[in-house]
């Protein structure tokens, strides 16, 4: 058997502590190329999305054919919609597998260690049929394994459910690994590295979260600031300027002091801090930082530690960060079954605190950071009061003037191992009716009104990169984590930064035109919401353009002129 060529093919992955779908890149083809190269460096690796892999149609299968091995990365363990890809689908998993059928192939990534949704509630090992495809299916950690087969040559010495209990050679893969994102179609253009800085919850000593896998890893393990800050430097030398620190449970507990005893160890301002002034200097020409994933439980314990904390990430990030938290129910009943992180008044100053450092708005016309709100419906202990209190939480976050970036609201996934995988989604089926009428009032009437106080009306979106046409319409997003949506009422090209005034909102996107709006050219019906704009004045604008002069502008808009151009 051979180990030379060899193909990864990226099916994108999505988990609650790291993001592979573009324009994220995620840390497994990463590190799985870092491995392959470190165990032989001559290895000539093919990386290929899926996305690209569809475009190719039959000469994808025909290259496939011609590897010695193929690895597939899969693994969407948070289903969502992406704008910028397609995860891999069971259907072409079962089929195209079968089709491909001269290389060793590997299967990693969540889809090989959890399996994959079901029902929208549960997830099922893959069906024997599927599993068939594959020669090896990696429960472990897959750089690690991947390592060991390159290193030994041969299948009989590799244990798939080998996972690492140190950075040690995952550091070293990081690293080497780096110049696989130049094959990434997104590279060069809007392509985000997902960055890990630990693995495991410090809540592992009490059992953790009822839903969550984190705690399964045990003690956490942190990374070495040294260490991300080397990854780093590969991948901006090689032309990456966008970065999420996204990949662990609580940026906020990196390298706390008291883990391993405490529930909620001491935050360290000082390792954190040394964390983000390593990655700054590692990649100075990066254009986007930004964090992902903090636990309110840990703010609302040492709230002192956290402000300072919330400074350090809004010192050295870039404005527009979100700090997505998982406060996952406001129902007592079902924070004590479920043991989760925080009570309601736990959340809501942990939600206070970073609105008190992080709302005051940076150059690119978004608050600096803002928390993120997670829900999650269908655990143990829910009843109809649970959508009840939870919508309250919220009422109560918006009508304190407070701020939150975005309010996440999903069906449990229940995962082998855990306490919610007895269950499974018996308590979200019986509750689809009254969850899909929350969904709704809680997007008209929380997300609509706080969008609206994020981004006011005619505020300008820095460096919004178009990417998509839909529909006649431009979707475009600014680059960073969990960016908002802006649609543009008309087809531009796709693949350039610009900047944009807000003109409309709806629950979870806004519409906007291209800043300065081009007086002459914009379609009149595409400015119908744009500033200063009447039905009188629209119909001037008709009969009077071309307009020559900004004081022709300023006869007719006022001070609404500054937000256009001749
Ligand atoms: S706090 Fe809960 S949800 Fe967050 S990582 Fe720990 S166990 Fe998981």
């Amino acid at each position: 058997m051979k180990f030379e060529k060899v193909m990864i093919l990226d099916g994108y992955t999505d988990e609650p502590a790291g993001l592979g779908v573009p324009p994220y890149i995620g840390v497994y083809p990463r590190y799985i190329a870092g491995a392959i190269w470190c165990a032989n460096k001559d290895a000539s690796i093919t990386y290929v999305t899926v996305d690209s892999a569809r475009e190719m149609e039959e000469k994808f299968f025909k290259l496939a054919n011609s590897m010695d091995v193929i690895i597939i990365v899969a693994g969407v363990t948070v289903p969502g919609k992406y704008l910028g890809g397609n995860p891999i689908t069971i259907a072409e998993l079962n089929n195209w597998f079968k089709i491909i059928d001269k290389p060793l192939k590997i299967l990693a990534g969540p889809a090989a260690r959890f399996g994959i949704g079901i029902r929208g509630g549960k997830v099922a090992e893959l069906p024997w049929k599927m599993r068939e495809n594959f020669d090896i299916i990696i429960k472990g950690d897959p750089e690690i394994v991947v390592y060991r087969l390159f290193k030994e040559r041969s299948v009989e010495f590799i244990e798939p459910d080998e996972k690492r209990e140190d950075y040690v050679l995952t550091n070293e893969f990081s690293v080497k690994g780096a110049r696989i994102v130049e094959m990434h179609p997104n590279h060069g253009k809007n392509l985000i590295a997902e960055i890990e800085t630990y693995r495991g919850c410090p809540r592992f000593i009490t059992g953790g979260c009822s839903f969550c896998t984190e705690p399964l890893y045990g003690e956490p393990v942190f990374r070495d600031q040294r260490d991300i800050a080397r990854e780093v430097e590969a991948l901006h030398r090689i032309g990456v300027k966008f970065f999420r620190l996204g990949r662990q449970p609580d940026i906020f507990a990196y390298k706390a002091v008291g883990v391993g005893e405490e529930e909620f160890p001491k935050p360290s301002p000082i390792e954190v801090e040394k964390l983000f002034k390593s990655v700054v200097s590692a990649a100075p020409e990066l254009e986007v930082l930004h964090i992902d994933n903090v636990n309110p439980g840990t703010i609302a314990h040492h709230p002192e530690e956290s402000r300072e904390i919330a400074k350090i990430i809004v010192k050295y990030h870039t404005p527009g960060d979100v700090a997505a938290m998982g406060v996952e129910s406001a129902d007592p009943v079902v924070i004590k079954k479920n043991n989760l992180k925080a009570s309601p008044e736990e959340s809501y100053l942990a939600i206070k605190i970073v609105n008190e450092v992080g709302s005051v708005r940076g150059w690119n016309g978004l608050p600096h950071l803002l928390p993120g709100v997670n829900f999650v419906y269908g655990l143990i202990g829910e009843t109809k009061e649970t959508y009840k209190l939870n919508y309250e939480f919220m009422k109560r976050v918006l009508d304190s003037g407070l701020m939150v970036r975005r309010i996440n609201i999903r069906k449990v996934m229940a995962f082998p191992g855990t306490p919610m995988w007895r269950i499974g989604d018996r308590i979200i089926r019986k509750h689809k009716r009254v969850y899909d009428k929350y969904l709704k009032l809680v997007r008209a009437r929380i997300d609509l009104p706080m969008l609206r106080r994020v981004v006011p009306k005619y505020t300008v979106l820095r460096r919004v990169y178009t990417e998509k046409i839909i529909d006649d319409r431009t979707y475009s997003r600014q680059i960073g984590s969990y960016p908002i949506m802006v649609v543009i009422p008309f087809t531009m090209d796709v693949g350039k930064f610009i900047d944009v005034v807000v003109t409309e909102h709806s629950h979870r996107s806004v519409m906007g035109l291209p800043y300065p709006i081009k007086i002459n050219e914009t379609p009149i019906r595409a400015l119908k919401s744009a500033p200063g704009i009447t039905k009188s004045v629209a119909r001037k604008i008709t009969l009077k353009r071309p307009f020559r002069s900004v004081a022709e502008l300023r006869e007719l808009l006022g001070e609404y002129s500054k937000y256009y151009e001749v």
